[in-house]
């Protein structure tokens, strides 16, 4: 079996899902020209005016105060990097399909939209930089290819299977929302503080990590595509997008509401349990007294 890298899962030469949607460079749709950094704070800034969901975007903000925009110009192969989310994603249908199938459910497939600088999603603008993300409105998966090289170079976590997981994580979205929990979470938003709620997401967000974990198992010991050392990059991947790091490494810009993905240790501590049990049941940080 050829290895071309000692940090690269295999992907190459499997099924490419048909549910990428790559608007990069288009031009026009749902394109708009801004950057990243203010053009970021900018977007951030009107999508609350206009009701928003700020979780979202508030990453999507940290992540932009991280990046210049000159940085995600030219990512190598931009071909070969989209056949890889295509690959990973097809990875991730597989393995739904077969777990929701286990739970008595049929799984639905989410879209993937692969942009650059700004894309409009069901749930507003993404600005450029920003972090991935998962709609619920429109089921789609939004990803800036960007970000890969910011994981890398900023955050010391690349690797294949690193770029893999963040594409896992935000798939566990898609099946918090095909379970209902994402509009249970949604519910209690009205009752609840602006804390209390940011509490609760922070839960949400492990379970996508658990989620993610879930996937990585399935990917092992099923398709045997992770080789020696991959759980180890996604874990730092992981380790690397936890809030207080990426507080840390955000030059001094703080939103403490904006601590809604757990640390760095909770994630790595619940995408290992999603990987070591590799069972969606065990994967309730709701009621999980410790994350
Ligand atoms: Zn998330």
């Amino acid at each position: 079996m050829p290895r071309h890298d000692t940090k690269s899962m295999l992907w190459e030469g499997r099924r490419e899902s048909e549910n990428v949607e790559d608007v990069r460079g288009s031009g026009g749709g749902g394109r708009l020209a801004v950057g990243g950094g203010i053009g970021g704070v900018i977007v951030v800034a009107l999508y609350l005016l206009l009701g928003g969901d700020p979780q979202v975007l508030l990453d999507s903000q940290q992540q932009a105060q991280l990046s210049q925009p000159d940085q995600i110009a030219g990512q190598a192969s931009p071909d070969e990097a989209s056949k890889f989310v295509a690959v990973v994603l097809a990875d991730t249908e597989d393995a739904w399909h077969d777990l929701f199938r286990k739970m008595g459910r049929e799984y639905q497939e989410p879209k993937l939209v692969l942009f650059t600088d700004v894309s409009r999603s069901g749930c507003g603008f993404a600005s450029g930089a920003s972090g991935p993300f998962y709609c619920p409105e429109d089921r789609r998966v939004y990803i800036d290819l960007g970000f890969y090289r910011l994981l890398q170079e900023r955050l010391g976590a690349g690797g294949d299977f690193a770029q893999a997981y963040v594409i896992a994580h935000e798939v566990g979205h898609h099946v918090q929302n095909l379970l209902g929990i994402t509009d249970r979470i949604e519910a209690a938003r009205g009752r609840l503080s602006r804390s209390e709620y940011n509490r609760l997401s922070v839960r949400l967000e492990l379970q996508a990590d658990f989620l993610a974990g879930v996937w990585a198992r399935y990917a092992d010991r099923v398709k045997h595509v992770v080789e020696d050392g991959d759980i180890e990059e996604a874990m730092r991947a992981a380790s690397a997008v936890g809030d207080d790091r990426l507080q840390h490494s955000s030059r001094g810009y703080v939103v403490p509401d904006s601590f809604t993905h757990g640390t760095s240790e909770q994630r790595v501590r619940w995408f290992r349990r999603g990987y070591d049990t590799g069972d969606v049941s065990q994967g309730d940080t709701f009621t999980a007294r410790d994350l």
